[in-house]
């Protein structure tokens, strides 16, 4: 499994927690020698301005996060086209799923998700998305980008107990019709994390279940990181998802 990754994404950016000291660490930590890292590279602006408005992106470059949110984007994109042939996952920060075209809140600054998919739909790569959202939070940055589109389809599971998670993402999950499954992944769903819902292995399951809908489909699949901040089981979760999404041996 590709995993798109930086060394800036250590950088502890702003006080809240998506921003915290070891939050990639223990992701990195976990995940090392049992995927592939890769370099992140920026995104072109104008793939940036191609789901956000000039105003907005003045906004992030005066508060001085331009160059960390675009790498994130950038990392997302690579994902996205890398996702197209193999799984992959975007280990990024400032997270994206709270930011809509103009404005944005919750830790995020560039829907990174949305960059990424809106430009495999721009370049013809893609005809249908269907983007799985499983953050604690509803993410309605993206929904406000790209819910109006007729290309994508956007589902936010909603439960207090896991197996009615599971079911709602089994069901949700398409069987035909696109060409690309997107996952924005926040662990704050997780047990000992904000949500204390979901388990170790329902993330693989999670996973599991998004592989099988993407062969389903014959289409690709990635994943990009949004939430998830107690650091002693971040890593854990992030590890169990990546293991269903790309077949790792377990
Ligand atoms: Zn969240």
């Amino acid at each position: 499994m590709n995993v798109i990754f930086h060394e800036d994404f250590y950088q502890t950016y702003t006080s809240d927690p998506a921003a915290e000291a070891g939050r990639m660490e223990s992701i990195v930590s976990v995940l090392d020698g049992r995927v592939d890292f890769l370099r992140a590279e920026p995104a072109a602006e104008a793939d940036i301005a191609a789901v956000h408005t000039d105003t907005h992106i003045h906004h992030v470059r005066a508060y001085g996060l331009y160059d960390l949110a675009a790498l994130a984007a950038g990392a997302t994109i690579q994902a996205a086209m890398i996702g197209l042939e193999d799984p992959a996952f975007a280990l990024v920060r400032p997270p994206g799923h709270h930011a809509s075209a103009g404005r944005s809140w919750g830790f995020c600054y560039f829907n990174n998700m949305a960059v990424a998919v809106a430009k495999l739909k721009r370049e013809g790569r893609i005809e249908r998305a269907f983007i799985l959202d499983i953050d604690l939070h509803f993410g309605d940055g993206t929904v406000n980008i790209l819910g109006s589109q007729d290309f994508a389809t956007i589902v936010n599971p909603s439960a207090s107990r896991a197996s009615d998670y599971l079911r709602q993402v089994e069901e949700a999950l398409p069987s035909e019709g696109v060409g690309l499954i997107a996952v924005s992944a926040g662990f704050d769903y997780g047990k000992g994390d904000w949500g204390g819902v979901l388990a170790p292995e329902d993330y693989r399951e999670i996973g599991r279940m998004v592989q099988e809908a993407a062969i389903d489909c014959g289409a690709g699949c990635f994943a990009v990181l949004e939430g998830g901040y107690n650091h002693r089981v971040l890593g854990v979760n992030c590890l169990a998802f990546l293991e269903g999404l790309g077949d790792l041996p377990w």
